[in-house]
């Protein structure tokens, strides 16, 4: 789960990472009323979980009450990368000196954590990696013994992080590692980290995403999840116990096993189709199930056909078949269905569906006979 920026500096604040003072408004007179709290100037930034805020026109600095009530204005309803603006980070303006980028992920095939500090922040780091790429100091880091201050020393100063600004920026990543690691992120990204001209540094910028992994040891996760904007169709999904992702494409996607669905995705794009989700009724799937995905698609307006690609194993096709059919009298399905139906039980399965044959349910004999057809009908 990805936190917004407001949500990440306070996950910090319990790392004890120096931030700069500030609070949430959702409206204009909000953002005045913490404005005039905080003390002038202050800048306004737009909470969305996407980056680039900046050069969208999401974060603007205020020096009074009206230009507060101009900018908030301004940013709220805001249209950022398809994210709309429905709340602000107002919090005091900070002077910059430097702007540098930290950040720990996973580096999953070693085995290891990997840190990335660089003195060039403040850009995109896929910028730097790309076009300075010496400018950034990787350092692997053993989980097992972590990451000490002495290591962070001279990290920051491989860095080449400015003389006055490295005691504390090493400080500043050993709490960066234990929120991290204790805090169980996914990442923890600083960009930019800030030396101010009085030589503070703070973090002026947070993107922390949680590892869902961890949930059932952070209860307190619950307040992040009550302001997730989850996908509509997951949620629904979720509440139906289905593995469910929602993708962009035309074709809607039913397979049972993670592994058949994802290559059913690979067959409907290899025949020139794009998949509108991720959908995987596991092993064992009975009536219900199937149903319940049929629904789930369905109600997803993108989509224009439904491949349903099963392969019997403990799931039988025959249960399949009679799921189909009881979706069918549950709900107006609004798209062709094409199924692609093998293994255990899949003659008597075809046989349940025989007679209710017609040009919105199909049936082909192979996997890539389906896709083409759940393509032509979804291109049509
Ligand atoms: P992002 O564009 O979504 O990554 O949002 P950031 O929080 O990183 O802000 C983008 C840029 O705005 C930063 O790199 C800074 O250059 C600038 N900025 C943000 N807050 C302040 C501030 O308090 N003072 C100054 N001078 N610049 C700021
Ligand atoms: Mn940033």
């Amino acid at each position: 789960m990805d936190l917004f920026e407001y949500q990440g500096k306070q996950y910090f604040g319990r790392f004890d990472i120096p931030t700069p003072v500030g609070d949430i408004a959702d409206t204009v007179a909000e953002a005045v009323a913490v404005a005039d709290r905080i003390g002038y100037p202050v800048v306004l930034k737009a909470q969305v979980k996407v980056g680039g805020r900046g050069k969208a026109g999401g974060v603007k600095l205020a020096n009074n009450v009206d230009e507060v009530r101009e900018h908030a204005d301004f940013i709220l309803g805001l249209d950022i990368k398809g994210h709309i603006v429905r709340r602000l980070w107002v919090e005091e303006a900070s002077s910059i000196a430097k702007e540098y980028y930290a950040s720990f992920t996973l580096d999953r095939p070693n085995k290891m954590h990997l840190g990335m500090l660089s003195a060039e922040g403040g850009v995109e780091i896929e910028v730097v990696a790309e076009e300075n790429p010496d400018a950034i100091a990787f350092l692997s880091i053993d989980p097992v013994t972590g990451l000490d201050l002495e290591s962070a020393r001279r990290w920051v100063a491989q860095a080449n992080l400015d003389e006055v600004a490295r005691e504390q920026a090493a400080t500043l990543l050993v709490s960066l590692y234990r929120c991290y690691t204790e805090g169980d992120c996914d990442l923890a990204e600083i960009n930019p980290l800030i030396l101010t001209p009085d030589n503070v540094v703070k973090a002026l910028d947070a993107k922390v995403t949680l590892d869902e992994n961890a949930s059932f040891r952070h209860p307190e996760w619950d307040e992040f999840r009550a302001t997730d904007t989850i996908d509509p169709r997951e949620i629904m999904a979720r509440e139906k116990g289905l593995n469910y992702i929602g993708l962009d494409g035309t074709v809607g996607i039913i397979a049972n096993g993670a592994g058949l669905a994802m290559s059913t995705l690979d067959v409907v794009n290899q025949v020139g189709g794009t998949a509108a989700n991720f959908l995987d009724i596991g092993g064992g799937a009975n009536a219900d199930v199937m149903a319940a995905a049929l629904e789930v698609i369905n109600a997803d307006p993108k989509v224009k056909a439904i491949f349903v690609n099963i392969f019997g194993g403990i799931t039988r096709v025959d249960e399949v078949a009679k799921g189909v059919l009881e979706a069918l009298n549950r709900v107006t399905i609004n798209s062709p269905i094409v199924l692609r139906l093998d293994g255990t039980n899949a003659v008597e399965g075809r046989a349940i569906l025989a007679e209710h044959l017609n040009d919105a349910l199909i049936t082909e004999p192979t996997m890539l006979d389906a896709a083409r057809r759940a393509v032509s009908l979804a291109n049509a």
